[in-house]
């Protein structure tokens, strides 16, 4: 039935303690909650390396200084690790992230799911606790469908999925279509390379709407 979900993945999902009365919310980390952009951009200038900003990818999009040639995919991936190594527990928290997840904490139960490699889970862990967000952290492989279908299997109560990336969106309506679905990209550089995800319900533009959005729906069941 949960095919789709990564071995290193599971038994983190089997610790998780969720209330089936209770409003859940699952929200993503980086360009949610921290600010992935302005750390890797920090990251690449250590590297001699910069992103051109022509469009929401970053496999051709980080480019050497030298000779502005694009690193190849797999150089993306070794990159993308040694900063989840290095940064991840340091970087910045998106404006109005920590205020509006402690709001929201007295209304609904919350989740973090993020695609830092299960091996740096403890850093990110670190950088949520320091940031004032020490809620409970699943480091995901992969789609994110059929993990938040695991989730909220047998909830009685509504869910709410926030993230950056569209392809989260549609793995979510595939496997979860009863999953409201909120689209929030934090860098506004990023954000503008970007419409609305097909997949979500509703794109926002800042923590105090996504937290008024939520406790709207949570009262009413209306958006
Ligand atoms: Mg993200």
């Amino acid at each position: 039935m949960y095919t789709g979900i990564h071995d290193d993945v599971r038994p983190q999902l089997e610790k998780l303690i969720i209330d089936r009365d209770r409003p859940l919310i699952i929200t993503d980390a980086d360009e949610v909650l921290f600010n992935f952009m302005i750390g890797l951009e920090d990251f690449l200038t250590s590297l001699d390396l910069y992103f051109d900003w022509s469009s929401f990818a970053l496999t051709g999009n980080i480019r050497r200084n030298t000779d502005r040639e694009p690193i190849d995919q797999m150089e993306v991936g070794k990159l993308l690790s040694d900063f989840f190594d290095q940064r991840c527990a340091y970087l910045p928290a998106v404006e109005g992230a920590a205020e509006g997840l402690a709001m929201l904490s007295d209304h609904a139960q919350i989740i973090v799911l993020s695609n830092v490699p299960p091996k740096y889970a403890h850093k990110r862990r670190a950088g949520l606790c320091d940031k004032g967000m020490d809620f409970p952290l699943i480091a995901n492989v992969g789609s994110k469908g059929q993990v938040v279908r695991f989730l909220t299997h047998e909830l009685n109560a509504p869910a709410y999925f926030i993230d950056d990336i569209p392809h989260n969106h549609s793995s979510v309506n595939e496997h979860a279509a009863h999953v409201h679905r909120l689209h929030y990209i934090a860098d506004p550089r990023l954000s503008d390379l970007l419409g609305p995800a097909e997949h979500s319900h509703s794109r926002l533009y800042d923590w105090p709407e996504i937290g008024a959005h939520i406790i709207r729906h949570i009262e009413t069941g209306e958006y």
